[in-house]
């Protein structure tokens, strides 16, 4: 109770390997979760540098009856432990193909997570085309943004597989750009279009420290490529323009507006053109 509402906390038992008996627990939670159809998707605009608004990222939301609203910080990695996540990653582009055929505006792009276990499965391809099929999406309005919390096991097929990918319109990204040491081997190996700057970069940024140098050499670096560049968690005026001035593509935070369910999005967009 201490740590207030919305935050769950489980029972360790000290003498009993505390992590593995909560992980276990929360893993089979969200199992039962997806099987009752427990999630959510809210969606997070992400500013174009000409201010043009025409894209989202998707982000799960589980709320529990019994267990509250639980992070997918947490839920996600529990869920990658096992091959769940596979199927929630399904779920999610199948619905993100459901909303976009709601939009009018055809020219909106929506971003897609997919832990790198979801990459990696064989029937990513079958699955993908399947929804897209389905609601008659068109590929080029849709990004894969690969995350990088596991490591990459069958190199060769993978690689492969993102190219087909690419041909048939999707983009990739590299999101959580930086945060894991295999960032580099990525950008190295994948078919990429452009990567995301993760928050933990941009919180601290100022004109003259550290973290903005390394920020303006991952951007360097990335020009280079001919790559674009997202940057995630932008919450001050201060940090978007040294950002923009700092050649960022696209930028994607609270200054603009939280996740939101896709109820919503219009008014955020009327909100963001005010700003
Ligand atoms: P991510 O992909 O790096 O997503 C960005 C996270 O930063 C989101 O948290 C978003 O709400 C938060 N954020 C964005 N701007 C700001 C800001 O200005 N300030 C602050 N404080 N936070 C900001 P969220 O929604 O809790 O998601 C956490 C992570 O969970 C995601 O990180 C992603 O790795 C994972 N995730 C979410 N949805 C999915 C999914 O459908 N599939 C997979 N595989 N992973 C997902
Ligand atoms: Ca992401
Ligand atoms: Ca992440
Ligand atoms: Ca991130």
């Amino acid at each position: 109770k201490s740590k207030g509402r919305n935050e769950i906390c489980f029972y360790e038992d000290q003498k009993n390997q505390p992590e593995k008996l909560v992980q276990s627990r929360l893993e089979s939670e969200v199992s039962k979760a997806f099987d009752r159809d427990e999630f959510t998707l809210y969606f997070q605009p992400i500013i174009q540098g000409d201010s043009s608004l025409v894209h989202y990222e998707a982000l799960i939301r589980w709320h529990s009856p019994s267990l509250g609203t639980v992070s997918p910080e947490r839920f996600i990695y529990a869920a990658e432990q096992t091959d769940l996540i596979i199927q929630i990653d399904y779920w999610v582009f199948d619905q993100v193909c459901k909303y976009l055929a709601r939009f009018s505006d055809k020219s909106k792009k929506v971003s897609v997570n997919l832990s790198l276990k979801t990459v990696e499965s064989v029937f990513l391809e079958e699955q993908l085309m399947s929804s897209i099929t389905r609601y008659q999406i068109d590929p080029n309005s849709i990004e894969l943004e690969i995350t990088e919390h596991s490591i990459m096991r069958n190199t060769a097929e993978t690689i492969a597989k993102l190219e087909r990918l690419k041909r048939c319109g999707f983009s990739i990204v590299i999101d959580d750009f930086g945060v894991s040491n295999a960032s580099l081997n990525h950008l190295r190996l994948l078919p990429v279009d452009k990567i995301k700057i993760d928050k933990l970069f941009i919180d601290n940024i100022k004109s003259d420290n550290k973290e903005w140098k390394i920020v303006e050499s991952i951007v360097l670096l990335a020009k280079t490529l001919g790559l674009r560049v997202t940057v995630e968690g932008v919450e001050t005026k201060d940090q978007y323009y040294l950002l923009k001035n700092g050649n960022c593509d696209e930028f994607q935070g609270y200054l603009f507006s939280k996740p939101v369910p896709f109820d919503l999005i219009e008014k955020t967009e009327t909100n963001i053109k005010e700003l």
